[in-house]
């Protein structure tokens, strides 16, 4: 039974097991890397060497004939953009050969984050810039079609998922305490990080294969409607993290900031917990799907009368807008000793008030995705419960639209493409 959201479906306790068990398989994958990382190119960091061929409509994916995808390296399909303001097109990208520890996933699905449109259009520029050509995607999910010699996780056939991390040090305090995603020497992403074995930047899941340490791939439990889960894998434990660290429990009120992908699950989330959920949408049309989604409340930001009557109101904030505004407005609806929790905004925060912050004891906090062991227990916590992104599928060459739409707030909640529909149709 947990102690947060009183359902006896979610077990907390048996995630310390898992987490023993992942120290076990983490031994193994320190010493799986250790003469990877030894032979790491010395190219790394340069320029694109694990672009095959970045030319759009560069051919299919090819292993050796009658083989099966053997254990690489591999050619990938895979979709991308070649600078800022270009358009998807296919290219053909390079996948590592399999080290022992390595899984090779045939790629179903991937959904689109909004990092993945900043990344793109290199909108990020200042903290981190977009290597190109750029493959963006880190909400994966795949069918396993090869393992490497020590991997004890997954078996040809099993389904797995692959969020915004594909790589860290393992032996940091960070990555010791299930925190990956804070690893002192950075951990590698899914895409936009440097590839230490190829080169480059790392490519993520707009493709059709990739290869991924057994410890970063997350199990997807057998009966989880695949295409509708894979958002959970970025959106899921990056709302859901702050939940856990900030002890959202049963009962408690939080606001959503912003209904879009980050922001719909969130509310489905907090739901689950019990918690009493209002949401802040610019966007008059979302209102009632708040409402659909569990939400008790659903406020317009320009609600003057609604903005006074929640003063104080909040024990938790999670804000998922992407871009900087204005947020005293918001940190005046927390309780005292209350926090707000920036998920979405990683420019310069405005608007911040140091009186309005001192009056209530606030705090205004930022967190990044989650673990791995948080991101198992947010896909075991929502198959448990029939908890899923609302989605829209598309195919691969449908990406520049998604991202239009996006940008216009128009996403009801999540894209997620399809990979295998490009190959249907020969694009
Ligand atoms: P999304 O699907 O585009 O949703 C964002 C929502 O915020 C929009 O649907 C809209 O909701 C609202 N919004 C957008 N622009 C706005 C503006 N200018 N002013 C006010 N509201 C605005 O994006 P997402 O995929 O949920 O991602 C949200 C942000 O989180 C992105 O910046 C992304 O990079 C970031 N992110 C961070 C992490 C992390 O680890 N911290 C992980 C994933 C994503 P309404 O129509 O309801 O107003
Ligand atoms: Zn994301
Ligand atoms: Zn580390």
């Amino acid at each position: 039974m947990c102690r947060q959201c009183n359902d006896s479906a979610h077990n907390p306790e048996e995630q310390s097991l898992l987490k023993e068990r992942r120290h076990m398989l983490m031994a193994g994958a320190a010493m799986a890397a250790a003469p990877l990382l030894a032979a790491a190119s010395p190219n790394a960091g340069a320029a694109p060497a694990n672009a095959a061929s970045a030319a759009p409509g560069g051919g299919g994916s090819k292993n050796a004939p009658g083989s099966g995808p053997g254990s690489g390296p591999y050619l990938a399909r895979a979709w991308g953009v070649a600078g800022a303001g270009s358009a998807f097109a296919p290219l053909q990208i390079r996948r590592r050969a399999l080290q022992p520890n390595d899984v090779l996933l045939e790629i179903l699905y991937c959904g689109v984050c909004h990092s993945d449109i900043h990344t793109a259009r290199d909108e990020w520029h200042a903290v981190m810039p977009t290597t190109y050509p750029s493959v963006p995607g880190h909400e994966v999910i795949g069918r396993v079609a090869a393992v490497g010699s020590a991997v004890s996780k997954f078996k040809v056939g099993d389904i797995g998922g692959v969020g915004c991390m594909v790589n860290s040090c393992l032996k940091c305090e960070a990555c010791e305490g299930d925190r990956e995603q804070n690893c002192a020497e950075g951990a590698t992403f899914t895409y936009n990080s440097p590839d230490p074995t190829l080169g480059g930047a790392t490519y993520g899941g707009y493709s059709d294969k990739m290869v991924v340490p057994q410890h970063f791939v997350i199990r997807i439990p057998p009966g989880a409607d695949l295409a509708a889960t894979a958002p959970l894998l970025c959106a899921g434990v990056t709302t859901f993290s702050p939940m856990q660290h900030w002890n959202l429990k049963s009962g408690q009120r939080v606001g959503v900031i912003g209904l879009g992908g980050l922001g719909h699950i969130a509310v489905k989330l907090a739901v689950a917990r019990k918690a009493e959920v209002t949401v802040f949408s610019t966007t008059p049309g979302k209102l009632a799907d708040a409402r659909r989604l569990g939400a008790k409340e659903a406020v317009l930001w320009s609600d003057a009368e609604a903005m006074k009557r929640l003063a104080r109101h909040f024990d938790l904030l999670i804000s998922t807008v992407p871009q900087a505004y204005p947020m005293q407005q918001f940190i005046n609806l927390l309780k005292l000793d209350a926090t707000l929790v920036n998920v979405g905004a990683m420019d310069n925060l405005q608007g911040i008030n140091g009186m309005g912050l001192v009056f209530g004891r606030n705090s205004v906090a930022g967190s990044v995705i989650g673990g791995i062991a948080e991101t198992q227990e947010v896909i075991d916590f929502c198959t448990a419960r029939g908890i899923k992104a609302d989605i829209e599928m598309i195919r691969p060459d449908q990406i520049d639209m998604a991202y239009e739409r996006v940008m216009k707030k128009d996403v009801r909640y999540r894209f997620v493409i399809d990979m295998a529909a490009n190959k249907q149709r020969n694009i």
